[in-house]
């Protein structure tokens, strides 16, 4: 039953989840930590949030006898990634609360509508043009200098896939037929001084709580290294904030989004908006008091948020992939052991079967007393080489 009159939900009632990777994972554990249950529906049966939460509906996401039971446990539920379907929270909308809202996900869920609100808002943005047929490639002017480009599907990519780079029109002719000729955006392809990204959490009744900006390395199109506070002008930090604030008031978005940014030549640009937590924000979990899921448990609660209190200004995040599983011939699990200590906090996201370029998980490192941003940093590359040396 819908959760009209905004009532607060309390524990140990049900909040739900839709899919169970490792972001529902966190969620799972937030929401437990505080005394709720969750349901989560993933067709997973070993999917990480699914394996620890009260309730798993091993079912698609179009089943309509699962999202039934799902409206029955809970009255109000989230998402964990954006490619859910449009018509599944459609369909939950009629009677529960969905937080983010069907409107907000499916502008950001498609590359295209989400660029163009992005250019309607008055976002800065690279330049773009839509592909969705070869007319639309044989109608580019030289002039529009578009290249290097890189192709990105409008929909469904994720970690760098679904991502062709290309010099010229014949080569994004034989991309774009690739893709099965599928609906895609062709964006100018930055010269990067740096990757940004910012979390924040936005209430029904408009009222924000933001993390520090975070500075990302990415490789090959999967995130690396998150570096906290990202080393660049307070000045980028202010527009960061401010045009993040924009976006979320614009798309009247209720929960936890991010909002990832390029600076090329000192101009920053919005690259994209993920509905949700950010695997970028991972650095919460072990330097706030109340990280980004923790917010996201709040929010779709209906309570308020809470000041994230930093315990840890200094923080890197090394994300962990399936790569490190596989770095000597045969497979081997890494001699995780080798890394214990003081400020380091170790994540592992319950997946069993490693795979090259699959996140497996992470370790934050924080910066204790006296050590600088630089040592945190030195600190992690030592962690990096143990780990791939072992
Ligand atoms: P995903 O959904 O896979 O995260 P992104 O559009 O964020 O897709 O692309 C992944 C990464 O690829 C970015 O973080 C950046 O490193 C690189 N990239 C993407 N688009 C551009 C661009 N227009 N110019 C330069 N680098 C880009
Ligand atoms: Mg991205």
């Amino acid at each position: 039953m819908k959760n009209k009159l905004n009532n607060i939900i309390q524990p140990p009632d049900y909040l739900g989840m839709l899919g169970g990777g490792q972001l529902g994972r966190f969620f799972t554990i937030s929401a437990q930590k505080m005394g709720y249950s969750v349901l989560v529906l993933d067709p997973d049966k070993k999917s990480p949030a699914g394996k620890i939460a009260d309730k798993h509906l091993c079912k698609t996401y179009d089943d309509l006898g699962a999202l039934d039971e799902l409206k029955l446990t809970c009255k109000v539920v989230t998402t964990e990634f954006e490619n859910i379907p449009y018509e599944t929270l459609k369909y939950l909308e009629k009677d529960i609360d969905v937080r983010p809202g069907s409107k907000a996900v499916s502008i950001v869920q498609n590359r295209i509508r989400e660029k163009n609100f992005l250019r309607d808002c008055g976002c800065p943005v690279g330049q773009f043009i839509v592909i969705d047929s070869f007319a639309s490639i044989k109608n580019i002017n030289e002039q529009d200098n578009i290249f290097p480009a890189i192709l990105k599907t409008a929909q469904f990519g994720y970690d760098g896939k679904g991502q062709i780079h290309v010099k010229s029109k014949i080569e994004l002719e034989d991309a774009f037929k690739g893709f099965n000729n599928t609906p895609c955006i062709l964006e100018e392809k930055l010269d990067l001084d740096l990757e940004v990204s910012l979390v924040l959490s936005r209430t029904s009744k408009g009222n924000f709580e933001i993390y520090p900006l975070i500075e990302n390395q990415h490789v090959s199109g999967i995130l690396d290294l998150s570096i906290i506070p990202a080393r660049i002008h307070s000045s980028v930090k202010e527009q960061a904030t401010i045009l993040a604030k924009k976006i979320s008031n614009k798309l009247d978005y209720v929960g936890v989004m991010a909002v990832e940014f390029f600076v090329s030549k000192d101009i920053l640009y919005v690259n994209e908006i993920a509905p949700r937590p950010h695997n970028s924000g991972h650095f919460s979990i072990d330097t706030c008091t109340y990280n980004q899921f923790d917010q996201q448990v709040l929010i779709l609660a209906g309570r308020e948020l809470e000041k994230p209190a930093i315990k840890f200004p200094i923080a890197v995040m090394l994300n962990l992939l399936g790569d490190l599983w596989f770095r000597s011939d045969k497979q081997k699990e890494p001699r995780f052991e080798l890394i214990a200590g003081e400020g380091i906090s170790l994540h592992l996201y319950g997946k069993e079967e490693p795979r090259v370029g699959r996140k497996m998980g992470h370790v934050t490192i924080l910066g204790l007393k006296n050590q600088s941003q630089k040592d945190v940093i030195k600190k992690a590359e030592s962690i990096r080489k143990i780990l791939w040396e072992n």
